[in-house]
């Protein structure tokens, strides 16, 4: 316990909070009650309850008990658990350390995991310290399974291997990033590796996957090309003794072990996610939001019907991330244009994104960049984007080795010269409509995995790693649109890149992170959450009042003693870490929770104390 004494609570029970989940948002949800308490929360006693198995501050993702080859995949400049004058809330701004100025890191290193876990646990003990005397916290190192009690009184959180439930006033479930059952694909993959002797390891968190099933020397199909990518391959080859070396030209040399398998890695892009951007901003930015901002959301969430994302959404955003590009290219690059800037955006202005056929990206504006951006590479296409080996064949898995180096290499190059800074805007407009996006709720996977591909992609380091493996044989290219069957007692995989021909091993990794849905998850707390009558969206994510966070039953009523905040709901804010000062959805949605909690329990106390 930290805190001491307290006076108060329910007919003499002291109130209590229990919050499920001991992570980022647990920790960042605690920070924000410290914040609030002096006031709403006053002198009036308060048992906290965090329940997580893993260690509070980090909780399971930023464990420091993990290998130190896995980085972060943000700088550490980006990084911040503290609220800034940026951050819409109505609670106190409480102002700390970024984790480079608290590592005392360069702004733009990836730091390990690792070292993520030691700021996360430092964020917590000085928020248990800044927690006023009457509030105590408690750490209960279980799983908890199941939340019980009635809609109007105290609720019950029962815990895995404790014969009795803690007793809850209130319950924050901040349940983070959850493991899956397997779908119908999956069964039968690992169906036919038991019947076949085959290894089959399905979607999972990367550093908690056994690995040592995947023999060295033996091909294995890796289906996937995004971070939990990159996990596997640091983990199978410096993780198994395999080192780089730096040659006077500054290229890598990967020197194996002998350990590593052989692995062949495709996926629906069948590319690496782009390079992280390797400069920094300079001169004016680009004014945003313009064509996406939170006037566009309001008047989308008042439509009578509804909306469709790509229908009425997409437009918005493409046109948005389009201004943001061309903004940056008049500006900084005015000789590779050929119309006055005043000129390009009066005409973007008036014209739609939308053709007359509905599709996206208006004729209109197609002609206008046409005839104002004289270089193809100068105009933004996310459609190529999106689809970039569209098209592309090789006669043999040989060639495609040689072609999707020279495409890595490409983009490299491009992510690392500022005269593409258009880019940089690109990915500051991606950023904006980000922080749009989320208030309209449930979008479908597919934008989170666009944008995971354009703006999260891995630092240049690991792409230059991915290079030299490649040059070494231990990693190979499989192309796009990759499908993989079970047949003749072994994995077979094949790709529109190489049209008809195809590669056989006997292990396969889904390399990605679990997609759990209420009814999937492996959390049989959720599960029975949403068995009992919790709304879900059709992506799968447990509903939530976007004003504070209240769990919402099928009637759209909230519960007035169940809150819910991460990406397990419908409002997961950004699914990063904030980056300082830019206003922070997650840290507007916990300073909202924190409050409408310490409200409740205040008047809690006050009707316990007054009868
Ligand atoms: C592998 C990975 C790498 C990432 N890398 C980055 C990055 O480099 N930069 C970035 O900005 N973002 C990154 N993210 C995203 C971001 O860090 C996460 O979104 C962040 O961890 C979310 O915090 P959270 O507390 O909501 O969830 P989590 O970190 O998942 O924490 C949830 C906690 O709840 C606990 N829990 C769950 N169910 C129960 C239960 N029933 N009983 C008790 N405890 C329970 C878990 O043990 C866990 O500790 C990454 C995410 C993942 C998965």
């Amino acid at each position: 316990m930290s805190g001491a004494g307290g006076a108060g609570g329910t007919g003499g029970v002291r109130p209590s909070l229990v919050i499920v989940g001991a992570g980022p948002r647990g920790t960042g949800l605690l920070e924000r009650i410290a914040a609030n308490s002096a006031e709403l929360y006053a002198d009036s006693g308060l048992d906290v309850h965090l329940v997580d198995p893993y260690p509070p501050g980090g909780g399971r993702i930023w464990r420091e008990e993990q290998p130190p080859l896995l980085w972060m995949n943000s700088q550490a400049q980006d990084v911040t658990m503290f609220t800034d004058d940026t951050v819409d809330m109505a609670g106190p701004v409480r102002e700390g350390p970024t984790l480079h100025e608290w590592a005392e890191l360069d702004g733009r290193h990836f730091a390990d995991r690792q070292r993520q876990g030691a700021y996360m646990r430092w964020v917590y003990e000085r928020t248990l310290a800044a927690l006023p005397p009457g509030i105590r916290v408690r750490h209960h190192p279980h799983r908890a399974v199941r939340v019980g009690g009635p809609r109007e009184g105290r609720q019950q959180v029962w815990l895995e291997g404790r014969p009795r439930p803690l007793l809850a006033d209130l319950v924050v479930l901040a349940l983070g990033h959850l493991d899956a059952e397997l779908d119908t694909e999956q069964k039968e993959l690992a169906a036919y590796a038991r019947a076949h002797d085959l290894v089959h390891l399905p979607p999972d968190f990367t550093a908690d996957s056994d690995l040592s099933a995947l023999p060295p020397g033996e091909p294995v199909l890796v289906r996937g090309f995004g971070l939990a990518f990159v996990d596997l391959m640091v983990l199978l080859t410096e993780g198994r003794g395999g080192r780089y070396e730096t040659g006077a030209d500054g290229q890598l040399t990967y020197r194996a072990s002998g350990r590593e398998p052989v692995l062949h890695v495709g996926s629906r892009r069948g590319v690496p996610y782009h390079s992280k951007i390797g400069y920094d901003w300079t001169g004016e930015r680009p004014p945003l939001p313009r064509f996406f901002g939170p006037g566009d959301v309001d008047e989308l969430l008042a439509r009578p019907g509804g909306f469709d994302f790509r229908r009425d959404v997409w437009p918005l955003v493409e046109k948005e991330l389009g201004f943001a590009h061309y903004h940056r290219l008049f500006a900084a690059h005015p000789e590779r244009t050929a119309m006055t800037w005043a000129d390009f955006e009066r005409r973007y202005e008036k014209y739609t994104a939308v053709d007359s056929a509905g599709g996206a990206g208006g004729a209109e504006i197609r002609a206008l960049v046409a005839a104002a951006v004289p270089d193809p590479a100068d105009r933004l296409d996310l459609s190529a984007l999106d689809h970039p080996l569209d098209g592309v064949r090789h006669p043999s898995y040989d060639a495609l080795q040689d072609g999707l180096r020279t495409y890595i290499e490409g983009d490299l190059g491009r992510r690392h010269d500022p005269a593409h800074s258009p880019d940089l805007a690109v990915f500051l407009g991606l950023l904006s409509v980000y922080g749009q996006l989320v208030r309209l709720g449930d979008i479908g996977p597919w934008w989170h995995g666009f944008f995971s591909y354009l703006a999260s992609g891995p630092p240049g380091p690991r792409l230059r790693q991915l290079l030299a493996l490649s040059r070494a044989g231990v990693l190979n290219f499989l192309g796009a649109g990759m499908t993989v069957s079970a047949e003749d007692g072994v994995f077979r995989a094949t790709s529109a890149t190489v049209p008809g021909a195809y590669v056989e091993a006997r292990a396969l990794v889904e390399a990605r992170l679990p997609h759990p849905t209420v009814e999937r998850t492996r959390d049989t707390l959720l599960r029975e959450l949403y068995a009992e009558g919790a709304a879900a969206t059709p992506e799968g994510l447990l509903a939530v009042d976007p004003a504070d966070g209240r769990v919402l039953d099928r009637s759209g009523a909230p519960h007035p003693r169940r809150f819910a905040l991460g990406p397990h709901t419908d409002a997961r804010g950004s699914g990063a870490f904030t980056r300082p000062r830019t206003g922070g959805p997650a840290f507007r949605q916990n300073d909202a929770t924190a409050r409408a909690a310490l409200a409740f329990l205040r008047d809690l106390s006050c009707r316990a104390t007054a009868a």
